[in-house]
């Protein structure tokens, strides 16, 4: 990962508009010190995600995702941090200081690999469009693929023989390795030779539109229908989908997400402008496919052959999708005519005909699964018996506790038996373990009081400096909110500046704490009501502090303290209802 120092993002996350960037997405509207609006990362009827203007930070308060831009940038648009971080620099025009990687010569490499890519895309492009090899435009031809798609796409073609590549470039050696470590040469006992003969190209490209590597298909009957590039630094074709840098946009415009199995079907879908298909890479879906999958779209729809292959191929992301389905996410799956796939559809009764396909005929994934079971599992009692064990094994790999339930329930009805759910103990939620483990005083404390003290702390920086010494200890150390409580207290003391945004910083220290967020969204802790919670806070502590102390004059001593306290926090009480009821 680039090095970026910490300054620099700082500056970046204070200089940039969290609004602005997420009000591409979502309407907001302003609601006490904050803006509100439905949630892109789960569907809701009711907004119930928050965007802190003050504090550059947003929360939704259903589905618990949150963070700064940055975090943004990543969960929504799918960049990786050093992307996010290019693209929000580039969009306010602030210079990337001395971003430096760690190894300059490292990145020039990669740099000159990526620019070789590219070139070896134009070559195959303009190959395509040579007189010698009509063949191969009139293969897309009649698939039905325009002009303005071969060029959107950038198609190309591989002519045939062994030494076209090495004809492009010049043949020093240095040349010939690079264009080994890009994937479109091999080596072997006789030197090096194209690896993509004979075969009309697909360029293949990353999150940022970069080509990184290319799906060849051959154009007669031979053997591999299908050549991709080997895995290489630039090639990862378990974290690749085809389509989705090109369809990303559109996903969101049209809220639309089909997964396809092959090119040609995202292509087919494109030239009868349903642009918003992705497919993977020639190999069953991965776990990494079906996550970039749901998070560019919560309800993308699964196509399959109904053929016997297409139904494994369904259940088997059916599988893979488990471990990380959660309640907000819709998948459907559908199944084509047998021997049907979208591109053959299409042709066949048009764009209209797809397309009520894909809204009528999809269906929601537990109802796929169901269909799944039953198929595995045969007819009668023992059918029922075998369904509800695989279903069971099954159900303990997804981690949504209130999903897993539902779908317990459902599958308890169809199968009439009563799972006996082997999800256990070992994977309880953290915070249910934490609460099973700490000392019993700590469980009377409110964990709301928690939040909306950290609340008013992150709000107004400026409370830290009147917190009594006693305040450092409010958390016992396996406390999950404690490393972040002391980390505040030192960022503080080191700084002497009350202008110091303690919540942007601890949240690039803690990039994955979704607590910081929701503070800082929480409605506005006023003043009175921090008093009221410090005051609970130091109670609560003083009192278990007594509990567990020895020394008679230490006692007597805190309970001086904690008399004085109580009094004091009886008046404020006093004032606050007498306020109130002027
Ligand atoms: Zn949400």
């Amino acid at each position: 990962m680039a090095q970026f120092s910490s300054t620099f993002l700082d500056e970046l996350i204070a200089r940039s508009d969290l609004a602005e960037l997420i009000s591409r997405h979502v309407d907001l509207k302003q609601s006490g010190a904050n803006l509100v609006g439905l949630c892109p990362f789960h569907n809701e009827k009711s907004p119930s995600f928050s965007v802190s203007v003050d504090k550059q930070m947003y929360y939704c308060f259903g589905c618990g995702k949150g963070g700064n831009a940055f975090r943004f940038l990543m969960e929504h648009d799918g960049y990786p941090f050093p992307e996010a971080v290019e693209f929000l620099a580039q969009k306010i025009g602030m210079p990337i200081p001395d971003s430096k990687p760690v190894n300059p010569r490292e990145a020039a490499r990669k740099k000159h690999g990526l620019a070789l890519l590219d070139k070896v895309t134009g070559i195959f492009s303009r190959c395509l469009h040579a007189e010698e090899n009509k063949k191969a435009l009139n293969y897309f031809a009649q698939r039905k693929l325009s002009p303005a798609i071969i060029q959107k796409y950038q198609l190309g073609y591989a002519p045939a023989g062994y030494g076209f590549m090495k004809r492009c470039f010049a043949e020093d050696h240095n040349t010939l390795k690079s264009l080994e470590a890009i994937g479109v040469l091999i080596k072997n006992e006789r030197g090096y030779a194209d690896r993509f003969r004979e075969r009309v190209i697909f360029p293949i490209r990353d999150k940022q539109g970069r080509v990184v590597g290319f799906g060849g298909r051959i154009l007669d009957d031979g053997e591999p229908k299908y050549l991709n590039s080997p895995e290489t630094e630039f090639y990862h074709k378990s974290h690749l989908l085809y389509g989705y840098s090109e369809h990303r946009e559109s996903v969101r415009k049209h809220k639309m997400l089909v997964v396809v199995e092959g090119y040609m079907d995202v292509l087919a879908m494109a030239s009868y402008d349903l642009d918003y298909a992705v497919a993977p890479l020639g190999t069953a879906i991965t776990e990494s496919q079906l996550r970039m999958i749901l998070r560019l779209h919560d309800a993308p729809i699964f196509c399959f052959d109904g053929d016997n292959a297409g139904r494994k191929a369904a259940w088997r992301s059916i599988e893979r999708m488990l471990p990380i389905i959660k309640s907000e996410y819709s998948p459907q799956f559908l199944y084509l005519p047998d021997g049907e796939d979208p591109d053959t559809l299409l042709q066949k009764e048009g764009q209209k005909a797809f397309e009520n396909r894909l809204k009528n005929d999809a269906r929601p994934m537990l109802e796929t699964w169901i269909q799944g079971l039953k198929n595995i599992a045969g007819d009668g009692v023992e059918g029922r018996a075998r369904m509800a064990k695989k279903a069971d094994q099954m159900l303990s790999q997804v981690s949504d506790d209130y999903l897993r339930q539902a779908w317990q329930g459902e599958i308890e009805k169809v199968s009439e038996v009563k799972l006996s759910m082997q999800k256990q103990a070992q994977d309880l939620p953290k915070s249910r373990q934490y609460i099973a483990r700490k000392p019993a005083q700590y469980l009377t404390v409110n964990p709301m009081k928690h939040d909306h003290f950290m609340a008013g702390l992150l709000q107004k920086p400026m409370r830290f400096q009147s917190l009594p010494e006693d305040a450092f200890d409010f958390f016992i150390d396996t406390h999950p909110i404690h490393p972040i409580y002391t980390r505040a207290f030192s960022l503080v003391g080191d700084n002497k500046s009350t202008e110091l945004d303690i919540a942007a910083q601890l949240m690039r220290e803690f990039p994955d704490n979704q607590h910081i967020a929701r503070w800082v969204n929480l409605p506005t802790v006023e003043d009175d009501e921090f008093q009221l919670l410090l005051m609970d806070m130091h109670i609560t502590y003083l009192n278990d502090l007594l509990g567990r102390s020895d020394g008679l004059a230490v006692k007597i001593q805190m309970n001086e303290e904690l008399k004085t306290l109580r009094t004091q926090q009886k008046q404020l009480k006093k004032y606050l209802s007498d306020k109130e009821s002027l």
